[in-house]
């Protein structure tokens, strides 16, 4: 786009990561869709730096946007990945207890699983676990046989053939940096890697910035600390690390079947460092759980660094004993947007409608299991 461009469109999404590709390939079978995205091409932040697990719905309230949305994406995701050529394994997963300790737990994972009508998730016996991985030595696990892995980046790609396909116009290297409201119209302001000035003005403004989200409401006005009695959520964000280490010897990953995950850690922010198989046969120990800073800004860069060494080889000889030192190598780096702050539990995704403006914070997991209905929920809101 030039400086002498104005396009205008029905909507305009801010940020192509999975969910932004998702809405728009959506929404442009029924409107005009412009999106925008400030890197080369999509999914280079948290959509291509992820655990890329198909979740089943397990962990979150019953009925949460993240317990609907996800139910419904795992299933949809196999449909999609399928018909769209786009690598995806059903390959089950495991939930385990490492001792006595941990089964009360356990317990309560299966029994929030079972809440939430997880599609044929139960308790195997001691046996079913040896059958399915014979490496691990555990006392106790909960078999997910919908849980599966996808090839994320792949699949972000096939939401962008759909998109285009269906008419969006997308363009790379442009960074939303000011939206002013001109009667019930948006003015967004792009520069691009240039230092180009251009201009798009729509209808609607989706907001999928990821981590950036809260900073992109603030540049459209609003307040992040949300007000009640006006009925503004809180949009602040917190951002917190997952940091990888993979497996990289062959006969190890050889092992290991499917994702094997610990018992959550909610507070801590994460799922547990669990061993994660991907749809190219590798095997990940990841993600690590850490508060972000304020002033601290996502680096994707992932160096060697003997504490993580030592942590991360504590974390996979659980799973694996003969794990050693010189099995690993530093991995991917992805950072989780969460409303949640450090030592509160877990919160929901927020999708939220204002005058036109749609705002979807907090999309860390299950974000890319349940891309495909949140894109669905976006249509609702604005139709
Ligand atoms: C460690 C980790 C593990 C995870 N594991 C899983 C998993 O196993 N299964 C699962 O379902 N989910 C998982 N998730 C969550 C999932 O990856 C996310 O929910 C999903 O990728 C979010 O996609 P998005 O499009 O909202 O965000 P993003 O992929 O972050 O996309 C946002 C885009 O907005 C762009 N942007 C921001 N600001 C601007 C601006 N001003 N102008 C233009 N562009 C802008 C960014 O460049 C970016 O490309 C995981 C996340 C993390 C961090």
């Amino acid at each position: 786009m030039t400086q002498e461009e104005i396009l205008e469109v029905d909507i305009l999404i801010c940020g192509a990561g999975v969910v932004g590709l998702a809405i728009a390939m959506t929404l442009a079978k029924k409107y005009s869709v412009a999106v925008i995205e400030q890197h080369s091409g999509p999914a280079r932040e948290t959509s291509s730096h992820n655990s890329g697990v198909i979740h089943a719905g397990i962990y979150y309230e019953t009925g949460s946007l993240k317990h609907r949305l996800c139910q419904e994406g795992n299933s949809r995701m196999y449909e999609w990945c399928d018909s769209h050529s786009v690598d995806a394994i059903q390959s089950g997963k495991l939930i385990v207890a490492f001792d006595d300790s941990e089964l009360d737990q356990l317990q309560e994972v299966y029994q929030q699983g079972i809440k939430n009508t997880v599609r044929d998730f139960e308790q195997i016996t001691i046996q079913q676990i040896h059958d399915l991985e014979p490496e691990l030595n555990v006392v106790g696990a909960l078999w997910s046989p919908w849980t599966g892995v996808v090839d994320a980046y792949n699949l972000a790609k096939s939401y962008e053939r759909a998109a285009l396909e269906a008419n969006a116009f997308i363009a790379y290297q442009h960074k939303l940096t000011n939206v002013d409201k001109l009667g019930s119209q948006f003015v967004s302001t792009l520069i691009d890697t240039n230092q180009q000035i251009s201009t798009v003005k729509s209808d609607v403004l989706v907001n999928c910035g990821g981590l950036m989200a809260d900073k992109i409401a603030n540049i459209v006005g609003y307040d992040l600390s949300g007000d009640e009695k006006k009925g503004l959520p809180v949009l602040q964000q917190s951002i917190n690390r997952g940091r990888y280490y993979d497996i990289i010897d062959p006969d190890i990953c050889r092992l290991i079947s499917r994702p094997i995950y610990p018992l959550p850690d909610h507070q801590a922010g994460g799922l547990g460092v669990h061993l994660t198989t991907d749809t190219n046969g590798g095997l990940h120990l990841g993600p690590s759980m850490e508060w972000m800073n304020d002033d601290e800004s996502p680096n994707y860069l992932n160096e060697l660094d003997e504490f993580w060494l030592a942590a991360f080889l504590d974390a996979g000889a659980r799973f694996l004993p003969q794990l050693k030192k010189e099995h690993l190598a530093p991995g991917q780096v992805g950072y989780r947007p969460k409303i949640q702050k450090e030592g509160e539990g877990l919160t929901d995704f927020l999708i939220w409608e204002d005058e036109g403006y749609v705002h979807l914070g907090g999309i860390e997991s299950p974000g890319l299991t349940a891309s495909l209905p949140i894109a669905d929920q976006v249509m609702s809101l604005i139709s």
